[in-house]
């Protein structure tokens, strides 16, 4: 019997590396269905090479006739309907939680590579996981090192984890030459090839800020403890995935190439280790370096330890105050420093509450309308 994977944002970075994890383990995988946001001719060709699949298309209401499902709502009946035995949730942004709890409420396993998901509602999604039977493999792919290091090592030795970062294409540039910056030079990554969302993030050092909130809740760090046990670490050459160091002091680290179908294979095969025909790494070619992240120019990172500190509802403002800010960015509204000044500005009021499923929407609608406004007011100040 074949592993039934469904393949959520199925023509996006993470659904071509997975699309290429599959071909490649077509004795092993099948896929029972691919979706896609709004891209319908991308799903049409999946559909033609995979014509036993289901296919969704959420962000319209009608496409190709091959499509079955359209719509937020009709993704999520394909996903409760697909019968897969794994779902792997490429989606970008906020949009990925609503399916990550279809695909657990129907006790399916979860490749999660939508690091919102944990970041907005981790708690609930793990104790969902944990109810419905089902597990969350973390395609991240600092996420996937360090869980697979604990899986060697064991949770109850860790001491800390040591959260690597690219440190983005803006490493070495001054304060003032981050004011200057566009969007076409933040979207050149240094060493990984991905979305435009996530590659602002890592330009920024919000993607790292989301990360250390999702180890967080992923590896159910109390609170009192995660600035301690949560390092991050700037390793411009993304060859170490993460480190943890064990109440010995010895520290283990995940190495491999920069490339995300590492992770995704990691998660599809789980708990068998496959062959996977990747190109690996030449150590004669290697030179690692590490260094501390700089939190001065970039305040993304200590936003998100001081959105972890102020309560459960904080990262959920974090994230979708970013997610707002990283948009008008994008449609160059506003300048590259502005990103943290949205997100500081909507931290600021008050998320005090309990992490309940209509706490998460309405606190994230709330504070997406908060990060507008303050758009707003900064995008009457001219781009140099
Ligand atoms: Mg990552």
């Amino acid at each position: 019997m074949r592993k039934k994977v469904a393949l959520l944002g199925a023509t996006g970075s993470i659904g071509k590396s997975t699309l290429d994890v599959l071909r490649r383990g077509k004795d092993v995988f099948e896929a029972v269905l691919f979706s896609s946001h709004t891209d319908s001719a991308g799903l049409e060709a999946l559909g033609a090479e995979f014509p036993d699949a289901a296919l969704a298309l959420s962000g319209a209401e009608q496409g190709a006739s091959r499509v079955g499902y359209f719509g937020s709502e009709g993704l999520l009946q394909a996903i409760s309907g697909c019968g897969a035995d794994i779902v792997v949730n490429g989606i970008a942004g906020a949009a990925g939680l609503a399916p990550s709890i279809a695909a657990l409420e129907s006790g399916i396993d979860l490749a999660l590579a939508n690091k919102e998901t944990i970041v907005m509602a981790g708690p609930l999604v793990r104790a969902l996981a944990e109810a419905k039977k089902a597990r969350i493999l973390p395609v991240d792919s600092e996420h996937s090192a360090i869980f697979q290091l604990l899986e060697v090592h064991g949770r109850e030795n860790l001491a800390t984890i040591l959260l690597t970062a690219s440190g983005g294409p803006f490493r070495t540039y001054t304060q003032e030459q981050l004011t200057r910056v566009r969007a076409q030079d933040a979207l050149k990554h240094p060493t990984w090839n991905m979305g435009a969302k996530i590659t602002i993030d890592s330009a920024s050092m919000a993607n790292k800020g989301l990360e250390v909130i999702e180890a967080a809740r992923l590896f159910d760090i109390p609170d009192a403890a995660i600035a301690d046990v949560i390092q991050v670490i700037v390793h411009p050459q993304s060859i170490v995935h993460s480190m943890i160091s064990l109440k010995d002091g010895s520290i283990y680290a995940q190495i491999s190439r920069p490339d995300m179908r590492f992770p995704i294979q990691n998660a599809l095969y789980y708990p068998e280790n496959a062959p996977s025909g990747f190109e690996t790494l030449d150590f004669k070619q290697l030179t690692l370096s590490f260094e501390q992240p700089d939190e001065e120019k970039f305040p993304m990172l200590p936003l998100a330890y001081q959105a972890l500190n102020a309560g459960a509802l904080y990262p959920v403002v974090y994230n979708a105050a970013n997610e707002v800010a990283v948009a008008a960015f994008l449609m160059e509204q506003i300048r590259f420093p502005d990103i943290a000044h949205v997100v500081a500005l909507a931290l600021e009021h008050n998320w005090d509450g309990k992490l309940e499923l209509d706490a998460i929407r309405e606190t994230d609608s709330r504070a997406r309308s908060i990060a507008k406004s303050s758009v707003n007011t900064l995008s009457f100040l001219p781009i140099m």
